[in-house]
């Protein structure tokens, strides 16, 4: 049952992020994660501040360098079909279709997309975990098939949930942030927190702060992008493993571009060794074979985990393989 809370719908941003200043206030966009985590009683709320009458928060478009702005109540399935994105975005448009089913995308949006809670099932369940505000990860000596390879820095091993994070990150995209404090632009990578730096936050967004658009670059001529995911379940799930690509050819050299792993840590994980393997050559096998075992260089599985090293390494390879006959 859900707990019993105050429910607003403003107007305007402004007065949006007033309702979110109030202790324990909560932003609701498609309400696909919220509605889940108060009926569960995750963590106490008091305010539901619906977002859903902010048009301006609505809709894809080209920007004046051809770039794209996303709004952040977008919904997942207007991304996954937009032309812009198909076309110039593809590993974007692949991430959005690869979320939960047809229900989840035409009501999640991007905004609560980048911002839901973890997965981890004990976060989910009845444990009072250090996330909640515990002393213990149960996942450590748990059930952590699920969860991290990288990141979890001896303290929470949660994996982040987004699909279409990764993609996002993999593009160089920024969320524009409006607040108490007025508006800022935050590069996707400053955006979600480690363990290790604060165990109860997912993303660096301060009270009475929302996402209100996402921005991408204009990608670079001979930019090719994929994003592929892996998952136990092919109906909904969410990622065992998942790769964003989005490289920069010159002929059939790779000349710069992201990799960006889901389903590896706490955030969506750039794989800096990937990139440098593949920098500035031709994805011949012998360069792939050795991307594939760099994906994984300085991993820490748990005890059921250790079946997503060779599996981030076999999707390393075909994606490289992939994208590079493209
Ligand atoms: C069965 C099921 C399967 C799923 N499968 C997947 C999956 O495969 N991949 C995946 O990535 N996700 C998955 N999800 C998670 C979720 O549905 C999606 O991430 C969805 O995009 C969330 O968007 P929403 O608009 O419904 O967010 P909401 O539920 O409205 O919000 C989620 C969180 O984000 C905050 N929030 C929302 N909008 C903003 C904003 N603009 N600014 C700041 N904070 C904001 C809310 O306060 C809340 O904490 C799944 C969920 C379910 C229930």
């Amino acid at each position: 049952m859900l707990p019993s809370f105050d429910y607003v719908r403003p107007k305007s941003i402004q007065a949006a992020v007033t309702h979110l200043s109030a202790e324990r206030a909560m932003a609701h966009a498609g309400g696909t994660d919220l509605m889940g985590c108060l009926r569960e009683r995750i963590f106490p709320v008091g305010k539901v501040v619906s977002l859903s009458d902010l048009q301006e928060l609505r809709g894809v478009s080209e920007t004046a360098d051809g770039g794209l702005r996303i709004g952040a109540l977008t919904t997942l399935h207007t991304i996954a079909e937009h032309p812009l994105a198909l076309k110039r975005f593809a590993g974007l448009a692949q991430a959005a279709a690869e979320v939960g089913s047809p229900q989840l995308r035409n009501q999640g949006t991007i905004g609560g997309n980048l911002c839901q809670k973890p997965r981890c099932w004990y976060y989910r369940a009845d444990f009072t975990c250090l996330r909640k505000g515990g002393g213990t990860c149960f996942a450590v000596d748990g059930e952590n098939q699920f969860h991290c390879i990288f990141g979890g820095g001896g303290t929470c091993f949660i994996v982040h949930p987004s699909d279409t994070a990764s993609a996002l990150m993999a593009f160089n995209a920024t969320a524009r942030v409006a607040g108490p404090k007025g508006v800022r632009n935050l590069p996707l990578e400053k955006f979600f927190v480690l363990p290790e730096v604060d165990v109860q936050r997912e993303t660096v967004l301060a009270r009475g702060e929302i996402v209100t658009e996402i921005r991408i670059p204009p990608p670079a001529p001979g930019t090719r992008s994929s994003y592929r995911k892996v998952r136990a379940r092919r109906s909904w799930d969410f990622a065992l493993a998942g790769v964003a690509l989005a490289l920069r050819f010159d002929g059939r050299r790779v000349v710069g571009g992201r990799v960006v792993l889901s389903g590896a840590a706490p955030v969506p994980w750039r794989s800096t060794a990937v990139e440098q393997v593949v920098q500035g050559k031709e994805l011949t096998a012998d360069v792939i074979a050795a991307a594939a075992k760099a994906v994984t260089a300085g991993a820490e599985p748990l005890a059921k985990n250790a079946y997503k090293i060779s599996l981030f390494q076999g999707m390393i390879e075909e994606e490289l393989t992939s994208v590079a006959s493209l």
